[in-house]
């Protein structure tokens, strides 16, 4: 039976994305193979936290792996409202490839751990409106990208051209450096880590298979996504030297703050202004909503400033789950400023009768005013 996914990792269930990439490369850097040489259970391990975090970063396969288990996020495979065209799981060595490039020296040495060649992942943001984030939308994305080039069909040659082993590194692909007391391996330059070369380059692209372009794609932004979340758009990355794999594209979306609400989490917070007398003796208040549908919300007689109510559903859609969060409506009580001569003899005589006549029990709302609070 496979452990937990979440306790795998050592987060909570209802992790953010950031402490479930912070909790797994922790973890990796621990059980990383080439941390462990030889060492079995160390190995197994990692790939365990490998399944689980490809499952948890995933929006849909952390909602699929909620709801069913392990079971949901192998069956997979059939996409689900909203996240067509988005990418499944996660390229391990992307997350944190850079740290580990540094930490253990690259693919230099233990041999045979080379990655397979494929396009390099791009990575762009872009700053939404809460009102997207709660409707979802396509962002036309203008971009430019290495593609694979039209006239030699990314093989670099022209047609019919053959090709011929690089000298520079004798067709390995990779040359020896010595730096200091260490002799590290580093990626032909000449070759670009091919090992071979074109005889014959293609015009179009100088033999390098691949021509930088203007790209448009339309990226679909789920419903409730939050701030900071990253998409992955599976192979629309830059093209493969020779025909490889294209990469994979980024895209960690930002989203603006807006005038009227604050988020958290799923749940939106907004103010309302009440009157004192509708504090005191009660009626209702319209607040906005982000649907655009503004919604009265009853105050009962007493209301506080500072208080908060809540509206059930009318917050921002649940991302990993059905339905909506709440809007939560803090009351502000607003003192007038300016009265009117007969308001100002009412308030007056209102005055007096707090002393005449103090409030029952714990001094009632008014009683407050004078002290206990
Ligand atoms: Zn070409
Ligand atoms: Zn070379």
């Amino acid at each position: 039976m496979a452990e937990d996914y979440y306790s795998l990792l050592g987060v909570p269930r209802n992790a953010t994305d950031t402490e479930i990439k912070s909790a797994y490369r922790k973890l990796a850097m621990k059980h990383h193979p080439d941390r462990n040489p030889g060492n079995k259970e160390a190995e197994a391990k990692f790939r365990q936290i490998n399944g689980a975090y490809e499952a948890l970063s995933d929006v849909k396969k952390r909602k699929l792996y909620d709801q069913y288990g392990e079971a949901g996020v192998n069956a997979g495979g059939q996409g689900g409202p909203g996240f067509e065209g988005f990418g499944q799981g996660v390229d391990v060595n992307e997350v944190f490839g850079d740290l580990f490039e540094n930490l253990f020296g690259g693919q230099g040495g233990q041999g045979g751990r080379r990655r397979t060649a494929r396009g390099n992942d791009l990575k762009y943001e872009t700053t939404i409106s809460l009102e997207d984030a709660f409707k979802g939308a396509q962002l036309p994305l203008h971009f430019q990208r290495v593609e694979s080039c039209g006239g030699c069909r990314g093989s670099g040659g022209k047609p019919g051209s053959g090709v011929k082993r690089c000298t520079q590194c004798r067709g390995s692909g990779r040359v020896q450096v010595s730096q200091g007391f260490f002799a590290m391996s580093q990626t032909c330059s000449r070759c670009g880590g091919e090992g071979q070369i074109v005889e014959d380059p293609c015009k179009d692209c100088r033999g390098q298979g691949r021509v930088r372009k203007e790209a448009e794609l339309k990226v679909k932004i789920p419903p409730g996504i939050y701030h900071g979340a990253t998409l992955r758009i599976s192979g629309e990355g830059e093209a493969g030297p020779r025909g490889a794999p294209a990469g994979d594209l980024y895209l960690e979306v930002h989203i603006k703050p807006d005038p009227r609400f604050e988020r958290h989490e799923d749940d939106l917070s907004v103010h309302a202004h009440v009157d004192i007398a509708t504090a005191a003796l009660g009626g209702t208040v319209t607040a906005p909503t982000i649907d655009g549908e503004p919604v009265t919300v009853k105050i009962a007689h007493g209301t506080q400033g500072g208080a908060t109510l809540r509206v059930r559903e009318r917050g921002m859609p649940k991302l990993h789950g059905r339905g909506r969060g709440d809007l939560l409506v803090h009351v502000r009580v607003e003192v007038p400023r300016d009265l009117t001569a007969r308001q100002r003899e009412l308030l007056e005589e209102f005055h007096k009768t707090l002393h005449d006549e103090p409030a029952k029990g714990d001094g009632g709302v008014f009683g407050r005013i004078f002290g206990k609070d």
